[in-house]
């Protein structure tokens, strides 16, 4: 059993039959039998059709289409279509509308038109959860159930005076008191100090910087604002349906919501993924944002939403060439997916996003999107055996939501160059090349699992982060600018890496951000030369710790620029390429790739439960050598170990033979 009751791997896509008339319903369910489908999204943006007047609900249709589904073979994942408010309540509570930064009140027309504090939004979302749970609990079809959608996606905060309302009874929660308030935002700077709560506000568009202990608060609130929302849902559909499982579609890596916290109110992850054709890193990015959600609950997960083809809301919208949407697919299987699923099935004729390719395209069966359509949903089949199968990773990347707020707070930084997703990005992809399995993990949590943890950047960092960092038994990379601030976004007493001081034996005297196009060298002890971009630092090295690299040239010309005080190495800078670094660190941990050394350039591999996937991502055929003989799932040919070539795009799901006593 995965992560529904459909047995095997999951296969399907958002299904929109409103946007259909009926006799096309009947087309739809016998095309997704012959390709494979097995689970559909079904009513995402239903709210304005399953609810046309307030309380006044229309179930007959949705009746139909999940009926027939069902006789079918298709279960669903039924949203609770509150994504977006119908007219009828935006036009009755007008205050249910997002506000801007800026006092601006938006406009209903588009989505997730709402703000995530306004009491009558949630109440109207728990009614409507309630009626569909009550509607469709016995309903043999209801295999999940998808809460709202893409939280963040369009309205990730709202700056209206019921959202200041909700924020001040959120900092009363975490502060305390007025005097709390005060002390952990700093408001003896620029002379902001509050003496009554109802002086307090949102950090609305304001003539300069806003105070960043405002904001870190804001931003913090703003992800808990939005929970609330889910949980509120989550809680009717449990005391209905206790047993089907709750989801939400998450959005890969998005600074917006605490994903750690959000992770722990589901019952299963689900992502939407939409890597960018055109992009060079497309795959190392999806690859970090799938590692990601199967490290959220270190489970499982589900692809919920990728994109056969091209997407319609970038500003070029490129296609997949052909034999992409398979390789992008296995890859989330790869990475521990238990499906793979589509926005959407059908392409619609309408709407912003009828150029949004799909499984089923505007020239319908006789093209080759159908046909990739088909003999995926065949591969899909084939890897049945794969769904519920673990990752182990040896590294862990680590990532934690409040830093990165502090750490991308605007106007207030030595350098607005230092962006999270590309820190996360300069250590995974290097690991992603080399075949090596990786988890992401909050800074807290028990590291004992690992043995390598890398903390790319971890600029706030507590006491608490410090001590779970400092029990951690293997060996630990920390990057720059760390261990600066505290929770509430104060430097820490004698400056960085703070709390970190003494488990890494260094002190940070200054911050040396580079500008654009200007490089620093570091040279290794071992006479290795590396170039460093954006940020170096005015290091000391205390006593007892190791000096593995110097700054050459410059300001900075023969100070310390990589340390190590036993396990624990500090970078003061990010080298263009960590390879060297990261190939000692590796050796030293005792950690090698899942298909060995020496995988060529574009493949990927990725050991998942005893399955080892190989995806040559590259348009050119690509030798790897297998490290065991055994079968591959896909062609079902048995492979008998050693070298094995993948044609351009192509992919081998090595099943291993059994190992004879
Ligand atoms: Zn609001």
């Amino acid at each position: 059993m995965g992560l529904t009751r459909v047995p095997g791997l999951l296969f399907g896509g958002d299904y929109n039959p409103e946007q259909w008339p009926e006799e096309v319903w009947q087309e739809d369910v016998r095309l997704m039998a012959e390709a494979g489908v097995n689970l559909v999204t079904v009513a995402v943006f239903s709210w304005s059709r399953l609810e046309p007047a307030p309380g006044a609900y229309d179930f007959g249709w949705l009746d139909r289409v999940l009926d027939l589904l069902h006789e079918h073979g298709i279960a669903v994942d039924l949203a609770t279509a509150t994504a977006t408010p119908p007219p009828w309540l935006v036009r009755a509570h007008p205050e249910v509308r997002p506000v801007d930064a800026g006092g601006t009140r938006l406009e209903f027309g588009s989505r997730q038109g709402y703000c995530p504090s306004s009491p009558v939004f949630r109440a109207a979302t728990v009614r409507l959860a309630r009626a569909l749970a009550e509607r469709y609990r016995a309903h043999p079809a209801l295999a999940m159930w998808h809460v709202s959608n893409e939280y963040a996606d369009h309205t990730a905060e709202c700056y209206c005076e019921e959202s200041a309302r909700d924020f001040r009874r959120w900092l009363q929660a975490r502060h305390r008191s007025l005097d709390g308030l005060n002390t952990a935002w700093g408001t003896s700077c620029w002379g902001q100090h509050y003496t009554d709560w109802t002086q307090v506000e949102p950090p609305r568009k304001a003539p300069g910087p806003v105070n960043p202990a405002q904001l870190l608060d804001w931003r913090r609130f703003s992800s808990d604002a939005l929970l609330a929302c889910f949980e509120a849902e989550r809680a009717v559909l449990k005391e209905v349906t206790p047993d089907v499982p709750v989801t939400t579609n998450f959005m890969s890596v998005l600074r917006d919501l605490d994903y750690w916290s959000w992770a722990a109110a589901e019952d299963v992850v689900t992502d939407d993924a939409y890597p960018d054709p055109a992009d060079p890193r497309a795959e190392v990015k999806a690859a970090l944002s799938y590692d990601l959600m199967r490290s959220l609950k270190r489970q499982p997960w589900l692809l919920l939403e990728s994109a056969p083809s091209a997407v319609s809301w970038r500003a070029v919208n490129v296609p997949k060439d052909p034999g992409v949407m398979r390789l992008h697919s296995l890859q989330a299987l790869a990475h521990g997916s238990d499906g793979v699923m589509f926005f959407q099935w059908r392409q619609a004729r309408y709407g912003p996003e009828k150029f949004h390719s799909a499984m089923l395209p505007h020239g319908g069966t006789g093209t080759r999107q159908w046909r990739e359509t088909l003999a995926l949903g065949a591969d899909v089949r084939r890897l049945a055996e794969v769904a519920g199968a673990t990752t182990a990773a040896e590294v862990a990347l680590l990532l934690d939501w409040d830093s990165w707020w502090g750490l991308e707070a605007p106007e207030s930084m030595p350098s607005d160059r230092l962006r999270l997703h590309e820190l996360l990005l300069s250590w995974y992809a290097p690991l992603h090349a080399r075949g090596v399995a990786v988890d992401l993990a909050p800074p807290g949590r028990d590291l004992s699992d690992y043995r390598l943890v890398i903390a790319p950047n971890l600029y706030l960092c507590t006491a608490g982060h410090a001590a779970a960092l400092a029990a951690h038994p293997g060996r630990l990379v920390v990057g720059p600018f760390s261990g600066v601030v505290d929770a509430a976004d104060q430097v820490h007493d004698g400056g960085a890496p703070g709390p970190l001081r003494d488990l890494l034996g260094v002190r940070v005297e200054e911050w040396r951000p580079l500008p654009d196009g200007v490089t620093q060298e570091v040279v290794t002890t071992d006479g290795t030369s590396l170039t460093a971009r954006t940020w170096t630092e005015w290091l000391e090295a205390a006593e007892g710790t190791e000096v593995l690299a110097r700054y050459r040239g410059g300001p900075l010309h023969g100070r310390p620029a990589v340390t190590r005080r036993g396990a624990a190495t500090y970078l003061s800078c990010l080298p263009e390429d960590p390879a060297p670094l990261l190939d000692e660190l590796l050796a030293a941990a005792g950690i090698t790739g899942v298909a060995g050394p020496g995988l060529p350039a574009g493949v990927e591999a990725c050991r998942r439960g005893r399955y080892l996937f190989l995806l040559n991502h590259g348009t050119e055929p690509a030798t790897v050598s297998l490290p065991e003989p055994g079968t591959d799932l896909l062609t079902g040919r048995p492979l008998p170990g050693g070298p094995v070539t993948l044609g351009p795009r192509d992919a081998v799901v090595l099943k291993p033979r059994p190992t004879t006593p």
